[in-house]
């Protein structure tokens, strides 16, 4: 099985994801982490210039950047563990170049939604659990911590990523909207809880 956590930076993402983790271990199944952009060593690379915060990078290269370090990350790590039936989680996934490239950077959700297709040969999480919180809250959280190229985008940008998740809730099922200000315990047993109930589609 895959799985994306999706959301704004500080919505809680990491700490879901490892605690979702040790519970999947604890269930005695075989699990890795991915986390995006990066993975691989072509996308680490990726990652430390699409993050640097003296590169100036168009929003086009951004987008065909984030999509180099998927398709390696999905050809090198993701389909072989998931033929090895390890359950994948994944810090980020498509949808992430959906709502920040193709609505905060104005290129288009249909265009890369195609774009995510042709970079993942149309590989997609079986789930996708989308933290929601306000984008004050998800600033306050990540104030003290040294902000990223992509951390340091204004509270608008924010804005328009936060409302391009949420519409995607409407238009998909495996799209799961958690509440962000909730306790981390609280949003941990829901997330159990959709998980257990999930039946995949035939
Ligand atoms: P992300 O990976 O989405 O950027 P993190 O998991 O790193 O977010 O969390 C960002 C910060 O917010 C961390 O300091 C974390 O401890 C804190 N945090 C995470 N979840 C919650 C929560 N439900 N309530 C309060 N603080 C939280
Ligand atoms: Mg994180």
């Amino acid at each position: 099985m895959f799985i994306a956590f999706e959301g704004i930076d500080g919505c809680g993402k990491s700490t879901q994801l490892d605690l979702f983790y040790d519970y999947l271990v604890k269930s005695g199944f075989e699990c890795i982490k991915v986390r995006e952009p990066g993975g691989t060593i072509l996308g680490e690379k990726v990652r430390r210039i699409l993050l640097d915060k003296e590169m100036r990078i168009n929003s086009r290269s951004e987008l065909l950047l984030f999509l180099a370090s998927r398709a390696q990350l999905i050809e090198e790590i993701i389909k072989p563990s998931l033929e090895k039936g390890y359950y994948v989680l994944a810090d980020r996934f498509a949808d992430s170049s959906i709502a920040y490239q193709g609505a905060g950077r104005n290129l288009g959700e249909v265009v890369v939604e195609k774009l995510n297709a042709f970079a993942t040969d149309n590989i997609f999480p079986d789930i996708v659990f989308y933290i929601d919180i306000p984008v004050k809250e998800a600033l306050r959280r990540i104030e003290s911590k040294s902000k990223d190229r992509i951390e340091r985008e204004g509270e608008n940008y924010l804005r328009v990523v936060r409302e391009a998740y949420l519409s995607m809730a409407n238009k998909r099922e495996n799209f799961y909207i958690l509440d962000g200000t909730k306790s981390i315990e609280e949003i941990h047993n829901e997330i159990v809880n959709l998980y257990k109930s999930f039946k995949p589609s035939p």
